[in-house]
């Protein structure tokens, strides 16, 4: 059994794998689900970038903004300044200055702890200290998007914070669609190389003939990414191929909104 120390300071920490982590990621999926009723006849897309390294708003909203999108950045207040295998993340004037060019900034929770480690008040309070630091840091708008932290999440933490937020995004791959969980939405990664790329690709593919809302996530942009980013040129493929495809481009937020407004 893979019993490992809960060690939130580890350099890369990886969430419970083995038996444990399947039964959790089970209830987790099955359990506390908030229906959410998915009906479009053109498909939506959404770019969203955890933690964020500096790579995502320099190589990331960049590419996105001259496509006359807009991405959504989902903020750690604890992991501001810090250098790590993504690469150096954001600083906190970088914030307003996306928000200013119409990016979405979520929440992330301060201290980017596993929500399946933890009691759901004790992953609210983090998520309002993350929304202090926020506010701290010039952005007075409340983030209306939240992602779990390794996507790691209880049913009882989805319920506790969709009382704060909109929308709650998980990273189990998929498509959002028929009635998702808007306490977990599914997310395909931005990441895994030249397989990662081809599984993009056929999510793009996929939700053109099926409409649905499509999430993607990565980290860092890079000539030689992490295990959790991509390099500029599998970013440009796919988002070529999400031009193609027809699909709307909307912030988590954004999207919702549309979602909703059909139903
Ligand atoms: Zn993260």
């Amino acid at each position: 059994m893979n019993q490992t120390a809960y060690n939130p300071d580890e350099v890369v920490y990886r969430p419970r794998g083995g038996l444990t982590g399947r039964v959790q990621k089970h209830f987790a999926r099955r359990l506390g689900v908030t229906p959410l009723k998915i009906k479009l006849d053109r498909p939506i897309i959404t770019f969203s970038f955890d933690d964020f390294p500096k790579t995502a708003m320099e190589l990331g909203a960049a590419r996105l903004k001259a496509r006359g999108w807009r991405g959504s950045f989902f903020v750690s207040g604890g992991l501001a300044g810090v250098s790590n295998h993504h690469g150096d993340l954001f600083d906190p004037e970088d914030l307003e200055a996306l928000q200013a060019d119409g990016h979405e900034i979520g929440c992330h929770g301060y201290s980017h702890l596993d929500a399946s480690r933890l009691t759901a008040e004790a992953v609210a309070s983090d998520a309002a200290r993350n929304r202090a630091f926020l506010k701290e840091a010039g952005l007075h708008r409340a983030p209306a998007s939240y992602a779990f932290a390794y996507g790691e999440a209880t049913p009882q933490a989805k319920k506790r914070l969709l009382e704060t937020y909109s929308s709650l995004r998980g990273v189990q791959p998929g498509i959002n669609r028929g009635i998702a969980d808007r306490g977990l939405l599914k997310a395909m990664p931005l990441d895994g190389g030249e397989a990662g790329l081809k599984r993009a690709l056929a999510a793009v593919k996929e939700v053109r003939r099926n409409p649905g809302w499509l999430i993607f996530y990565g980290h860092d942009i890079s000539k030689s990414p992490s295990e959790w980013g991509c390099t500029p040129e599998f970013l440009d493929v796919v988002l070529h191929a999400v031009e193609q495809s027809g699909a709307q481009v909307r912030t988590q937020s954004e999207a919702l909104k549309a979602i909703l407004a059909r139903q």
